[in-house]
């Protein structure tokens, strides 16, 4: 299968471990699939650059983006403290928490937070081909299994994705 944006070889996520690490490194395009009714939405889940506490999240936000057409990304809620999924409604359109592609984000973020394994039989997921940390195109085929850049995941081996955006703030001379 293939999409209009579909530039670079996309990767197929097996493991919640791997594909939460993947949605949470900062900049993540997934793909959910549903094989029940082929339906499929694009999101993007994007962390916004703001200070927190790093030992309990708190203050830790991700913005939610749904894909409309080509190139339009409509924000429809929020990951709170690496937890919560709230709606948010967009700024265009007729939305509410009743509208599929909220509800698909929804029930899906509830199982890749409570740690469950994938549901195969009803669900594929997908990255873009893009590493989910630095938004770069991915080449490598380990790369393209984990969704993360060489770089990036040696940047975030042994560190939690908390401590890795706080280094970036570091770096960018943001703190201290
Ligand atoms: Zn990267």
């Amino acid at each position: 299968m293939s999409t209009q944006q579909n530039k670079f070889p996309r990767g197929q996520f097996q493991s919640t471990a791997e594909l939460k690490q993947f949605l949470l490194a900062g900049k993540a395009i997934i793909t959910l699939k549903s094989l029940k009714t082929n339906e499929h939405y694009t999101f993007q889940v994007q962390a916004k650059t703001t200070p927190y506490n790093q030992i309990d999240n708190k203050g830790r936000m991700w913005f939610v983006k749904v894909l409309r057409g080509q190139n339009e990304w409509l924000a429809i809620g929020g990951i709170h403290e690496a937890e919560q999924f709230r709606f948010r409604k967009p700024l265009r359109g007729n939305w509410n928490e009743e509208s599929p592609s909220f509800k698909a984000f929804k029930w899906f973020w509830s199982g890749v937070s409570a740690n469950k394994p994938l549901p195969a039989h009803l669900l594929e997921v997908w990255h873009e081909g893009r590493c989910g940390r630095c938004g770069r195109p991915l080449t490598h085929p380990n790369s393209i299994a984990s969704g993360i850049g060489p770089e990036c995941q040696q940047l975030m081996k042994g560190q939690s994705w908390a401590e890795d955006f706080l280094d970036d703030f570091a770096s960018s001379g943001e703190l201290e």
